[in-house]
């Protein structure tokens, strides 16, 4: 896809909604090529609109684009993949909406990250499937390393010594896992037990099904669930300052681009 494309045509998954005006709606949508991306659907709140049904949140969908002078306007809306287990199940469902939350949140206007979206669409895969709420965590672990907050589980997040084979100190601030020399100076964070870090470095390098397919003890799926909720938090917090910067960076830079399709349809 090229910027100067009147009509552009890509899948994406819905991220979220808003309503715009009496009959639009203007949807958030993580795509692999354009990357995160936002267009309206006029009229889509009307009962008649053809294109409703395929641009429900969570839905994976092939979607015909016009650019349009402030905002792109979706032509056709085709679905690829509704999702239904993530829609009818509520426990599902609150677990893909937290994770297409956080795609949203880790990700800033048009540039792409085509892993990100794979691993969007194996953990949707995956939950759709019945996977265990724990397949979370593999989503949360790659998501990290795919927009460069990887977390570092193999040596001391602050020196790099060896981690010896014990309880460990897991600290946002330090990026990982921090040795007991450097646990004064790390700040706070969580004691993870030998298990834990095994199933932290387990998730690198195997696939979202064995990671699903792995049993955990329910206390340590707790303390894993708050660890990493407590980095995301720290990610988000610190970037959250920049990340507006950039947000503002790509739209201003977009705007001056050169667009021939104003208000198709
Ligand atoms: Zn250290």
């Amino acid at each position: 896809m090229t910027s100067r494309t009147r009509v552009y045509k890509t899948e994406g998954v819905i991220l979220r909604r808003r309503n715009l005006g009496e009959a639009d709606s203007v949807f958030t949508v993580f795509s692999p090529g354009a990357g995160k991306f936002e267009a309206v659907a006029r009229g889509v709140r009307k009962a008649r609109s053809r294109m409703r049904g395929h641009l429900e949140p969570l839905t994976r969908t092939e979607l015909l684009i016009a650019r349009g002078r402030s905002l792109d306007v979706f032509t056709q809306a085709e679905t690829i993949e509704a999702y239904r287990p993530l829609r009818e199940d509520l426990d599902r469902s609150a677990l893909a909406i937290y994770v297409a939350e956080l795609i949203d949140r880790f990700t800033i206007e048009h540039a792409e990250n085509p892993g990100l979206y794979e691993l969007l669409l194996a953990t949707f895969d995956a939950l759709a499937a019945g996977a265990p709420a724990h397949v979370v965590r593999f989503f949360e672990l790659h998501l990290l390393a795919l927009t460069g907050f990887e977390l570092q589980v193999d040596a001391c997040a602050s020196c790099g010594d060896r981690l010896p084979p014990a309880d460990t100190l897991l600290a946002p601030s330090a990026g990982g896992l921090v040795c007991v020399a450097c646990r004064a100076a790390a700040g706070t964070g969580r004691i993870v037990p030998v298990a834990g870090i095994k199933v932290l470095r387990y998730a690198r390098g195997c696939g979202i099904d064995q990671f699903a397919a792995l049993r955990i003890d329910p206390d340590l799926a707790r303390l894993l669930q708050g660890a990493l909720t407590d980095v995301i938090q720290h990610v988000l917090e610190r970037e959250v300052v920049s990340r507006r910067h950039l947000d503002e960076v790509a739209r201003l830079s977009r705007a001056s681009i050169p667009n021939p399709g104003q208000d198709v349809q």
